[in-house]
């Protein structure tokens, strides 16, 4: 019996007892190929030596100083590293724990910037229906995906919706990209109008969607649009880049793509690549100089924030993505895992979208590929489709509710950016099996 309180009531886990590369072990000496990064988190797979030298060098130095007494030179680098790499105009990094936080803050950040210039009078926040955010109170009434709201919706912040650029779905027949985009993006602008741009503090956004919808891209010039609307009413844009970016599309980040700039970006997972937890809010100069000039301080903090061991792995998994060249890895690998899934997909009469980019691909499991239908959520095809991937030593992150919280599946993978050809080529090959399995089975 177990004493964990697991995701699941009663589940009987396999014991993870080690990992090489792409691989984990389990304690019947099973090995996996995480082909999802656990949940698009393992960037470097498991036990890099880099990353491991760096903690073992951190840890006999100091592994915690409080960030309300010190800094320390870890994080200092780490900071200085991102801001490097970030979009111009992002000038100042805020270390926390994980995804989920680094929304809280940011959203906190957003608030606490417009009291600051004198318009406490703002105080909505509007994100995508079908987003995922993070689990905490706020980051999830800000996700936009009803399932996980449901039961807590009496707890949560008011927030407010609108579709997503979800092409797949959304697309109407014979509308052009750029018409799409524009209409996507339009309901932002009908949505600020409707209740007060001057009321309105942020959008929020995935740039490449992920964990509820499976690497759904951006259409066209959509983003553009959200940021010329964003701009023309003083609403801040906030991309959650927890899941796409730090390298997972095939540029540092997802947002690079779309040639905008945000006012705050999360990012994580990718981040410490795993090796520790650590999350982060990258701010622009105009939000850091709102907080230095005015009241000082942003009115937040955790004790684990900016901790030294988490800077250390982090640090470390940036400079050995940099140094590896792993960027043009996720780029050329991302290219051939798309290539192969749609020899191995592209005529099955079940998988109606294979997206994606980089090496963040999903495919869409449709009961009818004509008229797009779902299979019934009862069936729990995605669960089958794990179950029977997990049984062949494959990790995917395969989810339901892709369309509306409800209907739909799809398996989403993000392998880590040191796969190589011949591993993609099993990833595709054993997902194949798999799927095949899981409907044979649907009964
Ligand atoms: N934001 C996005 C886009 C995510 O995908 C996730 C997690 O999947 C989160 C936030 C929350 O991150 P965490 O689970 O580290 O709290």
């Amino acid at each position: 019996m177990s004493h964990l309180l697991h995701r699941a009531a009663n589940a009987v886990m396999p014991v993870a007892i080690g990992g090489q590369g792409i691989e984990l072990i389990d304690a019947t000496s099973k090995r996996y190929l995480d082909a999802s990064g656990g949940a698009a988190v393992s960037c470097l797979g498991h036990n890099h030596p880099a990353v491991l030298e760096a903690l073992h060098r951190q840890l006999d130095k100091l592994a915690y100083a409080h960030t309300g007494f010190f800094t320390t030179e870890t994080a200092e680098k780490l900071a200085d590293n991102l801001i490097a790499g970030a979009p111009t105009g992002l000038g100042r990094a805020y270390l926390v724990s994980g995804g989920s936080e680094a929304v809280e803050a940011a959203l906190k950040m957003a608030r606490q910037y417009f009291v600051e210039k004198g318009q406490p009078q703002r105080r909505h926040v509007i994100a995508r229906r079908q987003s995922f955010h993070g689990n905490t109170l706020a980051a999830l009434a800000a996700g936009g995906n009803q399932w996980r709201r449901a039961q807590f919706l009496p707890l949560l912040i008011e927030t407010h919706h609108i579709d997503p650029c979800f092409a797949y779905r959304f697309q109407a027949p014979g509308e052009s990209d750029e018409a799409y985009a524009a209409r996507a993006a339009q309901a932002l602008e009908d949505k600020i109008l409707q209740l007060g741009p001057s009321e309105v503090i942020a959008f929020l956004a995935e740039t490449v969607v992920g964990a509820t919808a499976g690497a759904v891209p951006p259409v066209a010039d959509y983003f553009r649009r959200i940021r010329e609307i964003c701009d023309r009413y003083g609403v801040l844009l906030i991309l959650d880049e927890v899941m796409c970016g730090m390298g997972r599309t095939g540029t540092l980040h997802a947002c690079e793509q779309e040639g905008v700039t945000p006012d705050l970006m999360t990012i994580a997972k990718g981040l410490g690549g795993g090796y520790q937890p650590i999350g982060a809010v990258l701010l622009s100069d105009a939000i850091f100089e709102a907080f230095a000039k005015g009241s000082g301080f942003f009115q937040h903090g955790h004790t684990y924030m900016g901790h030294a061991m988490a800077a250390a792995a982090a640090l470390a998994v940036q400079e050995t993505i940099v140094r590896d060249d792993l960027l043009a890895n996720v780029a050329a690998m991302g290219e051939r895992l798309q290539t192969g899934l749609e020899q191995r997909f592209g005529n099955h009469a079940h998988i109606g979208d294979i997206r994606g980019r980089g090496l963040f691909r999903a495919v869409e499991f449709v009961a009818d590929r004509g008229s797009k239908q779902a299979f019934n959520p009862a069936l729990k095809l995605n669960a089958a489709v794990k179950r029977e991937a997990m049984a062949r030593g494959l990790m995917v992150y395969a989810m339901g509710g892709t369309i509306d919280g409800v209907r739909g599946d799809h398996v989403l993978l993000a392998p880590p950016f040191i796969i190589g050809p011949d591993e993609i080529d099993a990833v595709v090959e054993r997902l194949g099996d798999a799927v095949d399995a899981a409907l044979a089975g649907r009964g």
